[in-house]
């Protein structure tokens, strides 16, 4: 997956992490700089992606939680914040792609 990583203007402590998805959004998620919590976002599609600490077990939850009875592919890879961190981002493809 390819993700575009950025500051929002004037924010040099977030990372907004973004990727063009197939279905024609550009799902963002911004991630603050220390937090503990990780940040989301989930697409129309069906696609979700999570930025920051612990992103993989925090997305597994989420699909656990919010998309119960469906089969998701989970996948995670590191990228460089704007600070110069490496940083976790896990992504989930669900088996079935939601319609809109
Ligand atoms: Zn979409
Ligand atoms: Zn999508």
């Amino acid at each position: 997956m390819d993700y575009v990583v950025r500051s929002p203007m004037n924010r040099p402590d977030v990372a907004e992490v973004r990727y063009d998805c197939e279905c024609g959004c550009k799902p963002r998620a911004r991630y603050e700089r220390g937090s503990d919590e990780p940040a989301h976002e989930q697409c129309c599609c069906g696609r979700i992606h999570f930025v920051g600490t612990d992103a993989l077990q925090q997305l597994e939850a989420f699909v656990q939680q919010e998309r119960p009875g469906e089969t998701y592919s989970l996948s995670v890879q590191q990228v460089t914040a704007p600070w110069g961190d490496e940083i976790p981002v896990a992504f989930g493809l669900p088996q079935e792609p939601h319609h809109h």
